[in-house]
């Protein structure tokens, strides 16, 4: 009988993709809360669309942690609601300056590990025959 929790963690990224990954998290859920408001449930749901295996424990710190540094806060909103079951967070204009400034360089970083490196991503597109001589 295989366990239902061993199956669930294959997928969990390694701890060193993991630190690097936090990273991505962030610069999502700025980019979706540019949007519109966000919240833990959704943005589980939103970052497994993407392919991340996330949990509960992970999600909803990340966010709490967003706030403290300025980039989120509380949507006041919703908080009369049920503020257990969903609570949500809303860019603020220091959030949008910062997503900004990650836009920029995550046109940089792409230019450099994907472009220059020849590297399409493996989905049919890659021209790294011509690119490796
Ligand atoms: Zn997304």
């Amino acid at each position: 009988m295989e366990n239902p929790r061993s199956a669930r963690r294959q997928r969990a990224p390694d701890p060193i993709a993991r630190e690097i990954l936090l990273a991505f998290w962030k610069v999502h859920i700025l980019h979706h809360a540019e949007q519109g408001p966000v919240y833990g449930q959704w943005v589980l749901g939103e970052l497994r669309r993407h392919g991340f295996e996330v949990s509960p424990g992970t999600v909803y710190p990340l966010l709490a942690r967003m706030a403290e540094h300025g980039w989120l806060r509380p949507d006041a909103r919703r908080r009369s609601a049920s503020p257990k079951a969903r609570r949500s967070y809303v860019l603020t204009q220091e959030g949008a300056r910062t997503l900004q400034r990650l836009r920029e360089q995550v046109v940089e970083l792409h230019r450099e590990v994907i472009v220059e490196a020849g590297t399409t991503g493996g989905h049919g597109r890659s021209n790294s025959a011509t690119n490796r001589r």
